[in-house]
């Protein structure tokens, strides 16, 4: 008898530089009905105001993310601006296995990560700003950060834009409505192609 081949779902991974839009982009392709699954990362980063323990991230100590680790409980996880960040494992391995699609909102070094684990299932996107200027105006318009970690976030951004060319594509940011339209073109082309024919890149 031939085994059966279990589905497989696709891991969009959806990575920008801090301020520049994934978010927004990434809560409207949830509400939109793509059957899209969110992975919710966990952090060692206090929450920003309107931000939501289990919706936006699972917010805990570095003693109990040093655990995740430790009981290998994580996809992935990554240092970003003094802060731990990581993809629980099971969730995203459970829905794959049932065929479901999982959007990861993740850093490029977490990106290539996962692309390493799960060549066949990832699809890497990656989302530019139209200009630094703008993404400035984007990080002041946020009042999350002080003015010194604006100018590091965006000293962050410049070599998180130099490795785009390492993504399957690139969606510029500029006005919301055509930036997201072009995001949800992809994930439905994507979604279309079958998870166990090889990727060509
Ligand atoms: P990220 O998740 O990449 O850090 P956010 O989604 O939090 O970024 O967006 C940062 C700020 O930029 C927010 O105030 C958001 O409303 C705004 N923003 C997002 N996309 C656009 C856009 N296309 N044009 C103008 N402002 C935008
Ligand atoms: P922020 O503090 O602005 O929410 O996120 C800072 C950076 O951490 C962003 O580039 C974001 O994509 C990244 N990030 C969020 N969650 C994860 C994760 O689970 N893994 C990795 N590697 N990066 C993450």
């Amino acid at each position: 008898m031939t085994p059966k081949t279990l589905p497989e779902g696709k891991i969009f991974i959806v990575s920008a530089p801090s301020g520049c839009g994934k978010t927004t982009l990434c809560k409207k392709l949830l509400k939109d009905k793509l059957k899209l699954h969110q992975s919710v990362s966990i952090t060692t980063r206090p929450p920003r105001r309107g931000e939501h323990n289990g919706a936006d991230y699972f917010f805990m100590s570095a003693e109990e993310f040093i655990r995740m680790i430790d009981a290998k409980e994580l996809l992935e996880y990554e240092e970003n601006f003094g802060f731990l960040y990581g993809t629980p494992k099971k969730a995203v391995e459970k829905l794959l296995r049932k065929g479901r699609d999982v959007l990861l909102s993740i850093d490029v070094k977490g990106a290539m990560n996962v692309r390493k684990n799960y060549p066949r299932n990832s699809v890497l996107i990656f989302v530019m700003p139209p200009s630094m200027e703008e993404l400035k105006k984007r990080l002041e318009s946020r009042e999350a950060d002080t003015a010194k970690a604006i100018l590091n976030r965006l000293k962050v951004a410049k070599q998180e834009i130099a490795c785009r060319d390492k993504y399957d594509y690139v969606v510029v940011n500029d006005r919301l409505g055509a930036a997201y339209r072009k995001l949800k073109d992809i994930i439905i082309l994507e979604g279309e192609k079958d998870a166990a024919v090889p990727r060509d890149r």
